[in-house]
């Protein structure tokens, strides 16, 4: 079909140029000026409706959320906010739109309301630079890893591993299609063996990656994730995308040299690419802090925070060190904590690292050489440890507003180690014969991480929850389509 996209029209000087447009109707007023918006760009085309020579009937048909089709010249706007418009001579109804029941009306409503219209959200600006942001941000990844030449290595969805112990599963069963079995209850009988043993949707591609990076060098995946988190907070789904580098003959250094580089180019990348969408996340923002007059609000804009991230060098210190800051942080702040950190040995929660980065260091920062016991079994074990117990080459990298960002570690590359802790903590060897023969054979040092894909967005977008980040979100109680 022939026609002229918003985007490109915006952009033209071609005034007198017949043109064919088609998007659906933002607002109409006074039967004359159509907002119309095809989802080329965040921006909405002026229509003026030649309303003399066009039908009642029509004229009638024109509401928000209908679909029509303009056909006119480009000429020069008088009007304010805008250098073009289109004089149409005939509209056409593609699709109508019931403006009683169509459930988006022209003002902004609230993320929560848009979140149960979520098959609906798409339609609105927000939504619109959300996903064109998150688009940008998953091409500036591959961009990034391909300049420096890693391969990307496709893991698989389903899995037999599940020794990573990243968090709850989701099982993987069968089902005969038209008539399935049913037990005298009548419910269905899933079948679990047709792999011939029990398996899950990945948790993380990491030991599947490793074996990739001890064989080509630099690799990534960049691919969906499912755990089954049980729990409904802002920075958690169901399905997530997750970017994991891999890199033999690396360090924990090298490690974060890695990720810090990649978030810098990805953030560069969507401040220079999507200028129009962070300018209206940026505006949209502003507006909803104002309306909740939140105290707590954060005293840079969206694209100050995003510059700040670029400029300086995120902070890097140890688990140890962070522990003693948190000891050290003044009772009356202390007292946001829902719990004191004051032994060391205890995990973080979201709220320790969002008080490192946001009230401490007021920039990301990079924990490392975290207590062994908290971490998982493949860290590589530091050889000088602090406290007299066992830390690993771990690194978490914590961002303001989301926290916990990426998971990384050097991997314990000697397999005596690597073996006496599976043993130790219970992890059957003989299941994960694959992953010790990299080990076993030409073992060499190397390291990586997990970059979760919507925190990213959610910090660059300036979103605050990541159900808002993904187009089709999964999380408890929710799946409708
Ligand atoms: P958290 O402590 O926040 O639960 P995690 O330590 O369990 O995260 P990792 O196993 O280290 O997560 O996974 C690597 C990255 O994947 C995390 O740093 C995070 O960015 C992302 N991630 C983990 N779980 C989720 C989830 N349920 N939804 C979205 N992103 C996630
Ligand atoms: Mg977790
Ligand atoms: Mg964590
Ligand atoms: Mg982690």
């Amino acid at each position: 079909i022939k026609r002229n996209k918003v985007r490109d029209l915006l952009k033209s000087t071609e005034f007198g140029k017949e043109v064919i447009v088609m998007g659906w109707v933002k607002t109409f007023r006074n039967n004359q000026f159509i907002a119309l918006n095809d989802g080329s760009t965040l921006s909405n085309l002026q229509v003026v409706v030649d309303f003399e020579n066009t039908s009642g009937d029509i004229l009638k048909k024109i509401t928000t959320g209908a679909a029509v089709k303009a056909i006119g010249t480009l000429v020069e706007s008088v009007g304010k906010g805008q250098t073009v418009e289109v004089k149409a001579n005939t509209v056409e109804i593609l699709g109508e739109s019931d403006a009683e029941k169509y459930p988006l009306q022209p003002k902004k409503h609230s993320l929560e309301f848009l979140r149960e219209k979520a098959h609906l959200r798409f339609r609105t600006t927000t939504f619109n630079a959300v996903f064109k942001v998150r688009h940008a941000l998953a091409f500036a990844i591959h961009k990034f890893f391909n300049e420096r030449g890693f391969t990307y290595l496709h893991t698989p969805i389903i899995t037999a591993s599940d020794a990573e112990g990243a968090g709850e599963m989701f099982r993987v069963t069968t089902l005969e299609l038209g008539n399935p079995p049913r037990d005298e209850q009548g419910n269905i009988n899933f079948k679990e063996d047709f792999f011939g043993r029990s398996t899950n949707l990945t948790v993380s591609g990491q030991l599947e990656g490793e074996l990739g990076a001890m064989a080509l060098g630099e690799i990534y995946t960049f691919g969906p994730t499912f755990r089954a988190e049980n729990s409904n907070t802002t920075r958690h789904l169901a399905e997530f995308w997750m970017i994991e580098p891999e890199v033999a003959f690396a360090d924990l250094e090298d490690n974060m040299d890695l990720a810090e580089d990649m978030l810098k180019y990805v953030i560069k990348y969507a401040l220079d690419n999507c200028a129009e969408e962070i300018e209206f996340l940026n505006t949209r923002l502003l507006d909803e802090e104002k309306n909740k007059a939140q105290k707590d609000r954060s005293e840079l804009s969206l694209i100050e925070k995003l510059n700040f991230c670029l400029d300086n060098d995120f902070e890097r210190i140890t688990y140890t060190e962070a522990i003693e800051i948190l000891k050290r942080s003044k009772p009356n702040q202390k007292k946001q904590f829902n719990y004191l950190i004051d032994e060391w040995g205890a995990d973080l929660q979201s709220e320790h690292e969002r008080y490192l980065v946001e009230k401490h260091f007021k920039k990301p920062v990079i924990l490392t050489n975290y207590p062994a016991e908290i971490k998982s079994f493949y860290m590589r074990q530091d050889d000088n440890c602090a406290e007299g117990k066992q830390t690993v080459s771990a690194m978490d990298i914590l961002f303001p507003g989301i926290g916990e960002i990426v998971g990384g570690s050097q991997r314990e590359e000697r397999l005596e180690r690597l073996e006496a802790r599976m043993d130790e903590i219970g992890i059957p060897k003989d299941e994960l014969y694959w992953y010790l023969d990299t080990r076993r054979f030409g073992t060499a040092p190397h390291a990586g991480f997990g970059l979760g894909f919507e925190r990213l967005v959610v910090f660059v977008t300036g979103m605050t929850n990541i159900r808002d980040v993904i187009p089709f979100p999964r999380y408890p109680k929710n799946a409708e389509f």
